[in-house]
């Protein structure tokens, strides 16, 4: 596979998209960027072209770490019993599901909603403060040490989270977030600056598609049920309101953040993509022309059976 060949291709499409401007510190990175880095498990292959080792902001993406910590550490029933794990066709910032139906728990944990309920459950725990356990968790998953907050996103996620807010308040007077608005926000905020490569996620990735097992050392990173939940939930509900567009065209479980970061975890692959210009879904555009590249190129659609 042609890595460098299919990075071109895919630069095409860069100009169709836009890069976040909601988070005001997001618009000012460059568009022309697209990066890719591949592990390969089975064979214990890396390739990596293009800005795969440049840092951007996790943002969505670390929904799936804070997901995986949260099951760890208080259970799958008890993560099951504040969020849920349905498939949702509005925006990522919607309560629609709570209003119309009088729900107490979000659709599920990827939309803004459901993982500010997730990382309200991450409590303080032996002097250390739930960021700094998530930041702890996301160096060991993604395997790399350097990923650390950026202040100047996080305050400006801080100044300009409004909505963020909004859903915060509400959950908390439904009764649904277990610790107070501003320290959950404050950590959902921060976990979204954490800054991350291309290879941090395909590490990310790599331990999600080897069943919870770190490839690179064997040790046991999160148990096999806590992976195939995260991986479930990618399938259907990690692309926003496309994730059904992307399952029928990718066929591979994968979590986009409005930073331009993708991971995806296919059979044998853990797959990390940066490429920060979004389509109006809030998905990267090349990113994800990339992936759908390299999932009929190398044959990961686990659909195709
Ligand atoms: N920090 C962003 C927000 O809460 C993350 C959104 C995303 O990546 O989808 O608006």
């Amino acid at each position: 596979m042609n890595l460098e060949e299919a990075i071109q291709n895919s630069w095409r499409r860069i100009d169709e998209g836009q890069v976040a401007t909601y988070i005001p510190a997001l618009a000012d990175v460059d568009p022309y960027q697209l990066g890719v880095y591949l592990f390969n498990i089975k064979d214990n292959k890396r390739v990596c072209a293009g800005a795969a080792q440049t840092r951007f902001a996790i943002e969505s993406v670390s929904k799936v770490i804070s997901l995986l910590y949260a099951i760890e550490h208080l259970g799958l029933t008890t993560v099951n019993q504040r969020v849920g794990t349905r498939q949702t066709g509005f925006a990522f910032n919607t309560i629609l599901n709570m209003e119309i139906t009088r729900e107490t728990k979000p659709l599920n944990p990827f939309v803004n909603s459901g993982a500010i309920v997730i990382s309200s459950l991450i409590t303080e725990e032996n002097g250390q403060s739930p960021v700094d356990q998530l930041l702890a968790f996301t160096r060991k998953i993604c395997h790399d040490p350097q990923v650390s907050l950026n202040e100047e996103i996080y305050q400006s996620e801080a100044r300009t989270g409004d909505m963020n807010r909004s859903l915060a308040y509400y959950l908390k007077a439904k009764g649904t977030l277990t610790r107070s608005a501003t320290s959950s926000l404050e950590t959902y905020f921060k976990q979204c600056s954490f800054m991350v490569t291309c290879e941090s996620l395909a590490n990310l990735g790599a331990v999600l598609a080897n069943d919870g097992v770190a490839p690179w050392d064997g040790e046991r990173i999160v148990s096999s049920a806590a992976a195939t939940y995260a991986k479930s939930v990618m399938m259907t509900t990690g692309l926003y309101t496309e994730s059904g567009t992307y399952s029928v065209r990718i066929g591979v479980p994968t979590k986009s953040g409005v930073g331009g970061g993708l991971v995806a975890a296919a059979p044998n692959y853990g797959i990390g993509i940066f490429s920060p210009a979004l389509d109006q879904a809030g998905n990267s555009i090349a990113g994800l022309d990339l992936l759908e590249r390299l999932s009929q190129q190398l044959h990961l659609d686990i659909f195709k059976y």
